[in-house]
């Protein structure tokens, strides 16, 4: 077993059932990505859209490619034909070219919302009540070729811990808020994407279900 597998392997095992390990690959080679799909690991996570582009071809068709950088409007169509779910939806505008594109090849995109729940400044995420006006809006209703999975967010970078479940505390109330008032017939609204290496134990317990783990199993990036 190489270092990456037996680092996957200790992170499955330190793992709840029911939920799902999205490795985060960015900034490493294909070589250490194929390692990980040899020891079983099918979800991958990028952020950037080029590397995903130069990777994807070289790695096997049965992967899934999660999105979950911020994406540029102009750059969906590269990843439309084959990316699996796009994690970091963070405005309509944003959404409306992803339904496009999906439309496009015939597809049916799945996304989450990016929130923010951070207590710190960052330029990406909705606030919880943009996400309400968002859903009861004519022009999202009008999206056929997108479907809502979830929620994904991070928590403030901080040492913190009580700070951290906070967030995430905040994340599950979004979450059942919006479960509870749109999607309670919607079986497919079920993913709750937060905790990252330092963090997801604190996720999973504030129910998390899909943790985004890159360090932890394939070391630091080199940049
Ligand atoms: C890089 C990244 C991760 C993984 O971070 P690690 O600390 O290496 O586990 C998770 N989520 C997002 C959105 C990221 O950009």
């Amino acid at each position: 077993m190489t270092p990456i597998q037996s680092n996957l392997t200790e992170v499955l095992h330190s793992l709840n059932p029911g939920v799902t390990l999205v490795g985060v690959s960015k900034y490493h080679p294909v070589e250490d990505l194929q390692q990980a799909y040899d020891a079983g690991l099918r979800d991958f996570g990028e952020n950037i859209v080029q590397e995903l582009r130069t990777k994807q071809p070289q790695l096997p068709a049965d992967i899934r490619w999660h999105f979950i950088g911020h994406l540029q409007t102009n750059k969906v169509k590269y990843i439309a034909p084959y990316v699996s779910l796009i994690q970091s939806v963070d405005s309509l505008k944003l959404l409306t070219e992803i339904n496009r594109q999906a439309s496009l090849h015939n597809r049916t995109i799945d996304y989450l919302l990016q929130i923010h729940v951070a207590q710190e400044e960052t330029k990406f995420g909705f606030l919880p009540s943009e996400c309400d006006e968002m859903i009861k809006s004519e022009s999202w209703r009008s999206l056929h070729n997108v479907r809502l999975r979830g929620v994904m967010c991070m928590a403030t970078n901080t040492d913190d811990e009580q700070r951290i479940l906070s967030d995430f505390e905040r994340a599950y109330q979004f979450f059942t808020h919006l479960k509870q008032e749109y999607f309670s017939n919607n079986p497919e609204f079920n993913i709750r994407s937060y905790g990252m290496s330092d963090d997801y134990p604190l996720a999973i317990a504030q129910h998390s279900n899909m943790v985004r783990i890159g360090t932890r199993i394939f070391g630091p990036r080199q940049y």
